[in-house]
C-alpha cells in the first residue's frame, strides 16, 4: 500500500482537475532516432519538437506523465530566472549570462504559443505575475530586480502599495513588480497536454517505463526498462529533480528541495470579488518563499518550502497556511484545505540550470532551481535542436562537467529544517 502510494501521483488539485491521461508501459524491443527519459516539461517539449521535425522518437516514464515537479508545482509561468539578471551573469558571464535572459524572458510567450498551437486545456491565464515584498528588506529586493530587469528593456512595473492592496486584495504586502509577460497554468494540464501533442506529432509515450540502465554499443545506446528495451542514436535525460541511480552523478549534482501548496475548497463569488481580483499568480521576497494563486475555480492556493509525506496533511504546515492566510485575507474564515500535496525542487549549486553532455550522444539539462515551465519547456526544445544539428555552442547554456555538491545533504537538511524554523516564527509573529 505504502509502495502504491509513493509510486501514484500525488492527491494533489491537479490531478483532480486535469484532463486525463494514460499510456501504455514499454513492452518489447523498439528502436528510434532519440529515446527520451523523463516525461515533464523539459523531455516532453523535447520530443515534441522532434517529433514535429520528423524524427522518431520514444519517451520512456517510471510513473507517470507529469509525476515530477511539472505535474506538482505552483503554474506561475514566469519570465527569466529565480535568480536576479545580473547574478545570474556574474556566474555564467555576460555572453551567456545575456543569451540565458533573452531566451528566457521570451519563454512565457513560447509556453502560451504552444498551448494555444495545440489547443491545450490548462486554465491558461496571462494575467501577468506579481513579485510581492512584505518588509523593507523585500522592498529594496524589488527596487534591485527592477533596476536590473528595465535595463534589459523587461516591460516590468514597479509598483507602490496602494496598487499592491489592489491587486492582492491585502495589507500584508508593501510593493510588486508587475511582470505582463507571465502568466499562470494549471501544470498538470499543461505536462498532459504536451505529451497528446507529442504523440499527435508521432512520439510515442510510455508510462510505468522506468530505465533501469542505459549502454552504448558501437555507436548506438540500448536503454533497458522491465518491460521492454529501445535502441537509438542519441539519448535525451530529462529526469532532473527526480534523477535516481540511473546516472549516479545526476542527484548528486543537485540539493533537493520540497515545495508545498494546499487549496481551499472553491470560494465564493463575494470572496474573490477580494482576493486576488485580477487573478494574478505570485511570489514573494520572503526569506522562504511563499506563493499564492487561485484556480479556475475559485481555489486559493498558499505555497511554501516543506514536504507532504504520501499524501497526509501536515498539522504543521496547514496551520502554518491558515495563520498566514489570516495575515493576508483576515475577512477569510479559517479553510478546511480541500487539498495539499508536495514535490522536489532541484537547486543547482549555483542557482543557473546546467546543460551537460553525460556522454558521445547523451545529453541532459537539469537544475532549474524552482524556475522550470518556462526553462523546462525551453531547454527541452533547444536539446531537440542541437540533436537536429544547431552546434551546440549557439544554445544559450555552456555545456559544463557534472559536479557533485559534497554539502548536498547537509544543505537539504538546512534548507528543510531553516524552513521549518521559519514558518514557525511567521506563526508566532
Ligand atoms: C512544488 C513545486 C512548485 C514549483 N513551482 C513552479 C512554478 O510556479 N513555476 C515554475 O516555473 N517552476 C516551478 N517549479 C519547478 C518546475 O516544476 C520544475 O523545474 C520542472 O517541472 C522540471 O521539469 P522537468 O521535466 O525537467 O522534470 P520533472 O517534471 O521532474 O520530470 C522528471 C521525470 O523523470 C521521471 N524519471 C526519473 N527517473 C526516471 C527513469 N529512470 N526512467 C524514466 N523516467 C524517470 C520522473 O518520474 C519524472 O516524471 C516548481 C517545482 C515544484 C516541485
Amino acid at each position: 500500500m505504502k509502495n502504491q502510494a509513493a509510486t501514484a501521483l500525488p492527491d494533489s488539485l491537479w490531478a483532480a482537475s486535469a484532463p486525463s491521461f494514460q499510456a501504455d508501459a514499454l513492452q518489447g524491443d523498439h528502436s528510434c532516432d532519440v529515446v527520451v527519459i523523463g516525461a515533464g516539461f523539459t523531455g516532453l517539449a523535447c520530443a515534441l519538437e522532434l517529433a514535429e521535425q520528423c524524427t522518431s522518437v520514444i519517451v520512456l516514464e517510471t510513473q507517470q506523465v507529469g509525476f515530477g515537479g511539472s505535474g506538482r508545482n505552483v503554474g506561475l509561468v514566469n519570465a527569466g530566472l529565480w535568480l536576479e539578471p545580473d547574478k545570474v551573469n556574474a556566474t555564467l558571464g555576460d555572453d551567456y549570462g545575456n543569451r540565458l535572459y533573452q531566451e528566457l524572458s521570451t519563454s512565457p510567450s513560447r509556453v502560451f504559443s504552444l498551448i494555444d498551437r495545440h489547443g491545450i486545456e490548462c486554465e491558461a491565464q496571462r494575467r501577468g505575475t506579481l513579485h510581492l515584498a512584505p518588509n523593507a528588506c523585500g522592498l529594496r529586493e524589488l527596487d534591485r530586480r527592477a533596476e536590473q530587469l528595465a535595463s534589459r528593456g523587461a516591460p516590468i512595473q514597479r509598483l507602490g502599495s496602494e496598487k499592491t492592496v489592489e491587486l492582492t486584495g491585502s495589507t500584508y504586502y508593501k510593493g510588486a513588480i508587475f511582470d505582463p509577460r507571465a502568466g499562470t497554468i494549471q501544470p498538470l494540464a499543461y505536462v498532459r497536454g504536451l505529451a497528446k501533442a507529442a504523440i499527435s506529432a508521432g512520439a510515442a509515450v510510455y508510462e510505468r517505463s522506468p530505465v533501469v540502465s542505459a549502454t552504448q554499443h558501437h555507436g548506438q545506446w540500448r536503454v533497458a526498462t522491465p518491460g521492454g528495451t529501445v535502441t537509438a542514436e542519441r539519448v535525451v535525460i530529462a529526469t532532473n529533480g527526480y534523477s535516481a541511480g540511473l546516472i549516479p552523478s545526476m542527484p548528486a549534482s543537485f540539493v533537493p528541495i520540497n515545495f508545498f501548496q494546499c487549496a481551499t475548497q472553491p470560494l465564493d463569488k463575494a470572496l474573490l470579488k477580494r482576493i486576488l481580483p485580477q487573478k494574478q499568480g505570485c511570489w514573494d521576497t520572503g526569506l522562504v518563499m511563499t506563493s499564492l494563486r487561485l484556480d479556475r475555480a475559485g481555489r486559493l492556493i498558499i505555497g511554501s518550502v516543506g514536504e507532504i509525506h504520501d499524501g497526509a496533511q501536515s498539522g504543521f504546515l496547514t496551520a502554518w497556511a491558515n495563520s498566514m492566510l489570516k495575515k493576508f485575507y483576515p475577512f477569510l474564515a479559517p479553510q478546511p484545505w480541500s487539498y495539499c500535496w508536495s514535490g522536489r525542487i532541484a537547486y543547482s549549486s549555483d542557482h543557473v540550470p546546467h546543460l551537460h553532455q553525460l556522454a558521445p550522444g547523451m545529453i541532459t539539462t537539469l537544475g532549474y532551481s524552482g524556475r522550470g515551465i518556462g526553462p523546462g519547456t525551453a531547454m527541452g526544445t533547444w536539446m531537440a535542436k542541437y540533436l537536429l544539428g544547431t552546434p551546440i555552442e549557439s544554445l544559450p547554456l555552456p555545456v559544463t562537467d557534472v559536479q557533485s555538491i559534497k554539502t548536498r545533504k547537509i544543505q537539504a537538511l538546512y534548507y528543510a529544517r531553516g524552513s521549518d524554523l521559519y514558518h514557525i516564527s511567521q506563526r508566532l509573529l
